[in-house]
């Protein structure tokens, strides 16, 4: 067809390539797929909030650097005065940032199961990118694999998501510095889950210029305004202001994210629920016959169902108005894996209940 010439004709053979990050519907479904937070506010809060957003000049551009915004999050997560913030619409759009100002012949390095975007960005950008398999059994980095390969690519960046997506675990400290100290690129430390992991590289950012820490309010309960950080050497930090574009952060975002922190007491007691559920949620997972669930220091749990019937395990639970994670098909460590996220008490026991109904 002539628009089939035409398409491939104009755009990138990267792009051409790729298939849309697919959103599951979950209308009517429990949802326990993505990594929210399922606490909303009390009404108090919310009242307080919207007579804030009521006097947010809708007709000016918001404050291209986000002074407020930015002032609260150095103040409330003790980022040392000597390092920068630059602020993305998602930690997503800061991956995207950063690897759009790498050279087309750099190459990025991450362990293997990791976040999905690292690859995704990577090869749309036309980068050459390169996963190396974490260990089998613990889901620990591989250390002398991750350093040979850094040997072998001098990886620009390297992405390591602390606590891991998709695998829930802290990798080894120990290994995460070696890899700092040895990496000629830049390290990206991904702390998107640090509100449930009570362990984080922010206070180490003195000890290597190469290393930086990105982070999110989505997982904490803030998914819907699009906001993540990273912080790093000012050097780092001002190349990236450079390509990102002026107005990324809306004032709407801008106004609730700085509110939201204000109350941060109120997303500490949710964490805490949390916290305290995946507990609950992990032991009745290894209490069933042929269910493996893996330790976790994030707001969900990746468990092994057993040979050949994740498919069909996940199918029976979504039939039951459950909506889980299914990784089967990325294959190698994590066949016959599904996810699911920590939600409230009755949410869980939901899914439990499922679970138990389809093995
Ligand atoms: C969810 C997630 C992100 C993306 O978060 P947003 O700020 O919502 O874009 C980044 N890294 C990891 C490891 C994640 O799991």
């Amino acid at each position: 067809m002539p628009e089939n010439n035409l398409v491939s004709s104009i755009f990138r053979k990267e792009v051409l390539a790729m298939s849309a990050y697919k959103v599951a519907d979950a209308s009517g479904l429990i949802k326990l797929d993505a990594m929210e937070n399922p606490y909303s506010w009390p009404e108090d809060i919310k009242r307080s909030w919207l007579e804030m957003l009521k006097d947010c000049p809708l007709n000016r551009y918001p404050d291209p650097e986000a002074k407020q915004l930015v002032a609260t999050l150095k103040h409330l997560y003790r980022i040392p005065s000597q390092f920068e913030v630059l602020l993305g619409n998602g930690s997503d759009e800061i991956i995207q940032l950063l690897l759009m100002a790498l050279p087309s012949s750099a190459c990025v390095l991450a362990p293997d199961p990791g976040f999905v975007m690292y690859k995704q960005l990577s090869l749309c950008l036309g980068l050459s990118y390169h996963g190396i398999p974490l260990l089998a059994d613990s889901f620990d980095l591989d250390l002398p694999a991750m350093l040979a390969a850094i040997e072998k690519h001098r990886p620009s960046v390297i992405f390591l998501a602390y606590p891991n997506n998709p695998t829930g675990n802290l990798f080894s400290e120990a290994s995460i510095r070696e890899i700092i100290k040895a990496a000629n690129g830049l390290v990206v430390i991904d702390e998107a889950y640090e509100p449930f992991a009570d362990a984080g590289f922010i206070d180490s950012l003195g000890q290597y210029d190469n290393l930086l820490v990105m982070r999110t309010v989505s997982k904490l309960g803030l998914a819907g305004l699009r906001l993540g950080y990273i912080v790093g050497s000012p050097n780092i930090i001002e190349q990236l202001h450079k390509i990102r574009l002026p107005y990324n952060i809306n004032c709407l975002t801008q106004i609730s994210a700085d509110f939201a922190l204000s109350n941060k007491a109120l997303f500490d007691q949710q964490t805490q629920n949390i916290c305290a559920e995946r507990t609950v949620v992990f032991n009745r997972l290894n209490a069933l016959d042929g269910i493996a669930a893996y330790p976790s220091a994030a707001n969900f749990i990746l468990f092994k169902t057993p040979e050949n019937r994740a498919n069909e395990i996940f199918a029976c639970i979504k039939q039951q108005g459950v909506l889980i994670k299914n990784l089967n098909a990325q294959g190698g460590l994590l066949a016959d894996c599904l996810r699911v996220t920590v939600g409230k008490p009755e949410e869980n026991a939901a899914f439990v209940d499922a679970l138990t109904k389809s093995l």
